[in-house]
This record gives C-alpha cells, sequence and structure tokens, in this order.
C-alpha cells in the first residue's frame, strides 16, 4: 500500500472520529474538574507538549533484560526480572501483588503494580499490560541448528516490559483520577501452537470476580513496540473506541501520516491502522469478557516474511540493536497521553465493542498479515475465478 493510499484512509478516520466522538466529554472523577474533550486540540496539545516518558529509561531496560538472559517461565532471569521490577516500582509508591498459576508443566508468575497503592473501589480502573516472558526456542531462525535455542527477545518482549517500567516511574506525578495498573504476564510465548499462547494472562482472566470485570475501563496491552522501525497496525480483536481515540493520540503526536502534530510538522507513518492483522494475543482474553482492549503491537520486525511477524521475529536477531529509544518513547507517549487524556477511560460501561471479526484467528506462529484491500483483492478475484468457472460448466451443460 502506497504512503498516498494509507494518508488518505488515515484522514478519512480521523474524519470518522470527530464526527463518532461529537462533543464527547471526559469529566473527571469527583465532578471538581471541568469537562475536558479529546477533540479540544489546544487542550490535548497542552498536554502532548508537557509529556515526561523518557525512551532512554525504556530502552536502558530493554538492555538489562537482555543481559538477565532468557527470562522463560520458572528461571532465574524470570525471578530476578519480577524482583527488581518489585524494588523500583514500590519504592515509586506502587503495590505489588503475584498470581502464580500452573500450566502444564511450566510454573507461571503473574506480576501485578497498583497506583495508588490504597484500595479504593470507586476508581475506575485502566490495566496496561505486556508479556515479560521470552520464547524458550527460535523456531523462526534462518539458521538451522540456532532453532533450539532461546530468543534473546528484546523486542519481544522486553520492549513492552520496559514501557511498563517506565510508565511505573512516571504515573505517580500526572494526578490521575483513575487507578492503574501495570500488569507484566507471563507464559505468553512458550506455544507450539494457538492454545498454548496467552496463557498468563489467561490464567488472569478466569480469575476475574464479575466486581473486578466490571471496574476496569480498558485493558491496553504492547507487544512488540521497540522496533527501530516502528509501524503500529490495526490489531484485531480490538475495541475500536479505543482504536480511533489511539489515532487521536497519534496524530497530536506526529505519528499518523498527513496529520498535523501539536509541534507544527508533518505526521510521519507510525501508526497504520489501515493494515488489519488478527493476532491471538493477551488481549483477547479481557475483549471475550468485554472489556474494552486494545493491542498495540508492530507486526512486521525486520523484513516482512509470509506467515510470521517478520525476519527477526522468534529468531536470534531478536536484539537490543534492533530496538531504538526513539520508539519506545512513541509508545511511552501514547499511553501517557492516553492516560492524561484519559482516552482509556469511559463514561458508562462501554457497549459491547464493535469489532470486524477475523475470517481466522492467527496466533503467533501462524502470523499472516495483509491489508483489508488485499484481503478485498483476494476475495473479489476468488470469486470471479468461481463465477467463471460455473458460466463456463454452465456453458457445457447447455451445449451438451
Ligand atoms: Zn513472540
Amino acid at each position: 500500500m502506497t504512503r498516498a493510499h494509507s494518508s488518505a484512509i488515515g484522514l478519512g478516520l480521523m474524519l470518522f472520529c470527530t464526527a463518532l466522538f461529537g462533543p464527547l466529554s471526559l469529566a473527571q472523577d469527583g465532578g471538581a474538574t471541568q469537562p475536558q474533550s479529546l477533540e479540544d486540540a489546544e487542550w490535548v496539545c497542552d498536554r502532548a507538549n508537557n509529556l515526561q516518558f523518557n525512551g532512554s529509561l525504556a530502552n536502558e531496560s530493554v538492555q538489562w533484560q537482555v543481559d538477565l538472559g532468557p527470562r522463560t517461565p520458572g528461571s532465574e532471569p524470570s525471578a530476578e526480572f519480577r524482583q527488581s521490577i518489585k524494588e523500583n516500582v514500590t519504592s515509586w509508591g506502587w503495590n505489588t501483588t503475584e498470581q502464580i498459576h500452573q500450566r502444564g508443566d511450566m510454573t507461571l508468575t503473574n506480576l501485578f503494580a497498583t497506583y495508588p497503592s490504597h484500595d479504593n473501589l470507586k476508581r475506575k480502573q485502566i490495566i496496561i499490560s505486556a508479556h515479560y516472558d521470552s520464547r524458550y526456542m527460535a523456531d523462526h531462525d534462518a539458521n538451522e541448528s540456532n532453532r533450539d535455542l532461546p530468543v534473546p527477545g528484546a523486542n519481544d518482549a522486553a520492549s513492552g516490559a520496559a514501557v511498563l517500567f517506565e510508565l511505573a516511574r512516571i504515573i505517580p506525578s500526572l494526578n490521575l483520577s483513575e487507578e492503574i495498573v501495570l500488569f507484566w504476564n507471563d507464559g505468553e510465548d512458550q506455544g507450539n501452537d494457538s492454545i498454548d499462547y496467552t496463557l498468563g494472562a489467561e490464567a488472569w482472566a478466569e480469575n476475574l470476580t464479575a466486581e473486578q470485570q466490571e471496574r476496569i475501563h480498558a485493558f491496553v496491552l504492547l507487544d512488540m513496540v521497540g522496533d527501530a522501525d516502528l509501524q503500529l497496525h490495526n490489531v484485531n480483536p480490538g475495541n475500536q473506541t479505543l482504536k480511533d481515540r489511539i489515532i487521536l493520540l497519534g496524530s497530536a503526536l506526529g505519528l499518523v501520516n498527513g496529520s498535523n502534530a501539536c509541534n507544527g510538522l508533518n505526521g510521519t507513518d507510525v501508526i497504520q491502522y489501515n493494515k488489519q492483522v488478527s493476532v491471538i494475543d493477551d488481549h483477547i482474553h479481557a475483549h471475550a469478557l468485554n472489556i474494552p482492549s486494545i493491542d498495540l503491537m508492530d507486526t512486521r520486525y525486520g523484513e516482512a516474511k509470509f506467515g510470521t511477524f517478520g525476519t527477526y521475529w522468534h529468531t536470534l536477531e531478536d536484539t537490543p540493536d534492533k530496538v531504538s529509544a526513539s520508539s519506545l518513547n512513541r509508545v511511552g507517549q501514547i499511553v501517557e497521553l492516553g492516560l492524561l487524556t484519559q482516552a482509556f477511560t469511559f463514561e458508562e460501561p462501554d457497549e459491547p465493542s464493535i469489532v470486524s471479526q477475523p475470517e481466522q484467528q492467527i496466533s503467533e506462529t501462524e502470523a499472516t498479515t495483509s491489508s483489508g484491500n488485499t484481503s478485498f483483492a483476494l476475495f473479489a478475484m476468488t470469486s470471479l475465478a468461481f463465477l467463471a468457472i460455473g458460466v463456463i460448466a454452465l456453458e457445457r451443460q447447455l451445449k451438451s
């Protein structure tokens, strides 16, 4: 798809968002603050111009995680990761808890950090999640002799885990009215087929009570967000309102091609929501519970390679040099601005999300990327072919 084309679609979506939101007001809890609106460009830009997220610190965390060694479930590096996160975020005022689940021969440990740390059941809750486990085998490595080795996992998924860690540093100073839960989930990437993926997030969702589900306004997932050549794709399934809001936030930050950013510059082509990709990822379990969910994910890591998420994905090439502070900064800024503008909060419990149902669910092992237009073209060509066969068959029948 050409740049011009995606820009036109992006602009179309933007216009659609504006029409959709109308005068949407995002009042804060307590009613003391004036209602504000996401499409009030000046108000959004006031916040966009004063963000604190530091991509360089997040990048340091990526290197640190990779240096720990493979963070496979139950391993020493996995325990070291959690210990360090807990010590740091506790010193920044967060409350941490762990959930342990047995899945087959794996002991999974989900790690949660909550802010404010004192319980207030009236607060709306936003969950931001990333998996922190790294894959036990580089089964897509070009070199066959590497395929039994564990991946370094710089982008998949130290990147998302690092963005959460940096968010933990800055969130206490944002004075948010919502309760934020940072959820480092385990056992996302240890499967051999689609049913063995996203196990930690699945276990978490299975154990939510109805009351807990009701408090959650959004589940925001970050996966493979550090690629130096960052492109965020439109991942299905996902909540359409959250997707629309991500485009608004990205436009303000100069991440949508053809839009005007708060800094007055033309947007770059980072948010590519014209490209739809079906992905089985951690967010599907919250989504299945009707919790508004979104997966911020770059589905092309390295060169595009059919049936995969790119040539570096699940290989020994997934190293820190492929990840950049700038990309981590962009994703962190999207989330920070989203929190500051209450883009992940709903006035009323969101109605069941309208999602375009994927024709087939695709796991990380069987990833297929296609733009909507390519799918349509294929569908049209197949239909035409069947039509032609039908006409020929009919002709033959008539002739005989
Ligand atoms: Zn993976």
